[in-house]
């Protein structure tokens, strides 16, 4: 039998050892945490929509018409008249035929997945993509073949050898991110959506990070690139993130959708979302596609990071999204800024392996429109004084 206490001291003196803060309060980037009070620098709450009243005020109304708990599978009798307008909503948002909700974004994934492949298939994925994209592909039982990240020489060789040996019935699903959640760059989606064409591929496009921060009107990876269904026929989208609440959507074609409905696993065998919080995404759904000013605040005070980086020397990733990694390499180095950071008030947590590969360590931060520039500029200068 596996020693549990040695595994845990194992992963202490590696500078792996992971702990929960405890925050009280809402989400928002003055926090207090562990009784200190602390700027975050870490949240995907991208838009500062996770504590707006308009949205806490829809998800009351929403506990007053519908209760708490949805009380049964969306296919028994939990899917209520806000499920299904949400659904509506997000379809009209992301200019597909239809979405179909989902607890979280994990499960949207492994439903979505591992109901389009199964043994004999397979699936090509980038390596830095998601965990839970990982998993769901693991978990279908097709093929996992991972490319070199956002490379798509590397993607056509293994598409030759995968050619080789599997049926011509087989299917073949193509996963990426389009913003990578642990360095913020964005998938080469245009050339993915040609290769998935080429290879009669299904292209499934997460979009955790990007729906209601990437694009002119925040539809997300595929408005900032000019992609439609046609390009990206299967798109998932989080509710945690840029729209404050909880739960997923995969967006797509009646057909899709009517199939998820029938197959996916994650979706019939679970208690639908609280009616709630469908209440409230409609909310937060309304205040994303209506303010721009909250993308456009968002976008200066990325230009206000990269810029004051810059000028003090700091490495940053490849990224133009409000994931702005700060590479530090060594574990324990990360750990020991992330813990000078937060004497200065700033909290800003070391992502470690297995996370993100090893000797890449980093300080993830993640700007929001809720941020001032005097924040940003705290940050800044405590990364300096380090
Ligand atoms: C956060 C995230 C998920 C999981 O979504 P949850 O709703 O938090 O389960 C899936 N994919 C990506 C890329 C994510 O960043």
């Amino acid at each position: 039998m596996k020693d549990l206490r040695a595994e845990i001291e194992r992963r202490r003196l590696e500078g792996l050892f992971r702990e929960r803060r405890i925050l009280e309060g809402p989400q928002q980037p003055e926090q207090v945490i562990e009784s200190r009070r602390v700027v975050a620098f870490c949240s995907n709450d991208y838009l500062g929509l996770a504590a707006h009243p308009e949205v806490a005020a829809a998800f009351r109304r929403g506990v007053d018409e519908y209760g708490t708990g949805a009380g049964a599978a969306h296919l028994v009798n939990g899917h209520t008249r806000a499920h299904h307008a949400l659904e509506e909503e997000l379809a009209a948002f992301t200019g597909r035929e239809r979405t179909l909700l989902f607890s979280t974004g994990y499960m949207a994934n492994l439903g979505v997945v591992a109901a389009l492949a199964g043994r004999g298939d397979r699936i090509f994925a980038d390596r830095l993509n998601h965990a839970s994209l990982v998993d769901a592909a693991r978990l279908s039982g097709a093929r996992l073949m991972r490319y070199v990240h956002g490379d798509l020489a590397d993607l056509e060789r293994l598409a030759v050898r995968a050619d080789a040996d599997l049926p011509a019935s087989a299917e073949t699903l193509l996963l990426a991110d389009g913003v990578f959640s642990m360095d913020g760059d964005l998938a080469p989606l245009p050339a993915l959506a040609r290769f998935a064409a080429e290879h009669e591929a299904r292209l499934v496009v997460d979009d955790a990070h990007g729906i209601g921060v990437l694009g002119e009107t925040g539809r997300g990876c595929c408005e900032h690139f000019g992609l439609d269904a046609g390009d990206v026929p299967i798109l998932v989208g989080t509710l945690g993130k840029a729209l404050g609440t909880s739960g997923a959507f995969v967006a797509g074609s009646n057909d899709l959708i009517e199939y998820l409905i029938q197959t996916a696993r994650t979706y019939i065998f679970t208690t639908a979302m609280p009616a709630a919080v469908a209440e409230a995404t409609r909310a937060s759904l309304r205040l994303a596609a209506a303010e721009s000013w909250r993308r456009e605040k968002l976008r200066a005070l990325v230009a206000r990071f990269q810029e004051g980086a810059r000028e003090i020397g700091l490495t940053l990733m490849d990224s133009e999204t409000p994931i702005q990694p700060v590479v530090v390499g060594d574990n324990e180095r990360t750990v020991t800024v992330s813990q000078h950071l937060l004497e200065h008030g700033l909290l800003v947590p070391a992502i470690r392996p297995p996370t993100v590969p090893a000797g890449t360590a980093r300080l993830r931060v993640t700007l929001s429109a809720a941020h001032t520039e005097e924040q940003v500029d705290r940050l800044l200068k405590a990364l300096t004084a380090d």
